[in-house]
């Protein structure tokens, strides 16, 4: 029995259940909590084509319900006096040991975009000044950074914008940009605060490859985790502060980390799009809020998205120089002081 049978076998059977991100998870009534509601709220999934277990997660159990997640087994069936069909049941743990890849999915080629020009020497610079760093062009390309809007695109064969034509060039000419988790939409940076006509002077601007609609805004850090043992998910507000975050306080460490930033979504929407996008059996989640974040606003955040977490840091940066806090995390190893709360 493959995942498709699985899932037909689960849609037919299990209470109020229906599909959802196309088809890539079913939701169902939840037998644990099995909340009053015409909608369930166990996800289960991904019945996609990687060899992820298929694992269940209820947004409305109890944050200390230990069965409010796991893998689908006979276990999970028995509380819906099912069955497991076929010879699934024999090894639902089959693909347990390989690790799903997250953030790394590249489809557009930054690779030949990158040229050695003055100006992406220049970018490449203010890179590594902000951050502290001292990464490559191919660097840049492994963390699907890309120095000019407009040579990604060309490059790419993409010829017809979803902006005017001068637009693209002074995106191309100011700002740097990131791949977004699903490619069809790019986070830009301004460079420079001065000379740029209203209409794209502004700090973040999101741009939109193609009018996909299900387009993900979301940067990650490529990476991959294993997503039976506890992942750390590190969320920031933008992709430098995720960068800094990444080189600078955790030293690239990748094992069973995900770091994540939204092109202007909130801390929620990130972890909501991970949570119900990659099952995970134990998630540890870390918040680094920009100092303009205030404490009333974190517990809100906090109070929000404790049913989903099983447990909960808060970073700040509390380095002070010439007088003043440091904003965030995008800043060179030497401005950061780190002061955690477990929540
Ligand atoms: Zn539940």
């Amino acid at each position: 029995m493959d995942k498709e049978e699985l899932k037909q076998f689960l849609l037919n059977n299990l209470p109020l259940a229906r599909e959802a991100k196309s088809g890539e998870q079913v939701v169902c009534q939840c037998a644990v909590c099995s909340t009053p509601d015409t909608k369930g709220h166990c996800y289960i999934g991904p019945f996609d084509d990687t060899d992820s277990p298929i694992m269940y997660n209820c947004f409305r159990c109890d944050p200390t319900e230990e069965r409010r997640k796991g893998v689908v087994n006979q276990e999970f069936l028995n509380r819906y006096q099912l069955w497991m069909p076929g010879d699934y049941g024999n090894n639902p743990n089959r693909s347990y040991i390989k690790k799903k890849r997250i953030g790394n999915r590249q489809v557009l080629d930054i690779a030949n975009t990158i040229e050695d020009t003055r100006e992406n020497q220049l970018k490449l610079q203010y890179i590594n000044k902000r951050l502290g760093l001292q990464l490559s062009y191919q660097d840049l390309v492994g963390l699907k950074i890309f120095l000019n809007l407009q040579y990604l695109l060309n490059s790419n064969n993409i010829h017809t914008y979803s902006r005017d034509a001068n637009i693209i060039h002074l995106l191309g000419s100011n700002f740097l940009g990131v791949l977004g988790v699903n490619n069809n939409m790019l986070s830009l940076r301004r460079l420079i605060e001065t000379g740029l006509p209203n209409t794209v002077n502004k700090k973040y601007i999101n741009y939109v490859v193609t009018d996909k609609i299900d387009a993900e805004k979301f940067y990650m850090v490529p990476n991959s985790v294993d997503m039976m043992k506890p992942v750390h998910i590190h969320i920031a507000e933008g992709f430098f502060d995720i960068l800094g975050i990444f080189f600078n306080v955790m030293n690239c460490n990748t094992e069973q980390n995900l770091y994540i930033a939204g092109f202007g979504k909130s801390y929620e929407e990130s972890l909501k799009f991970l949570v119900c996008n990659f099952p995970m059996l134990y998630t540890v989640v870390h918040l680094y809020p920009d100092l303009d974040v205030t404490d009333y606003v974190v517990r809100g955040i906090c109070n929000n998205i404790q049913p989903v977490v099983n447990e909960l840091y808060i970073h700040r940066n509390m380095y002070r120089g010439d007088g003043k806090q440091e904003k965030d995390f995008g800043v060179p190893r030497e401005k950061i002081i780190t002061s955690t709360l477990k929540i």
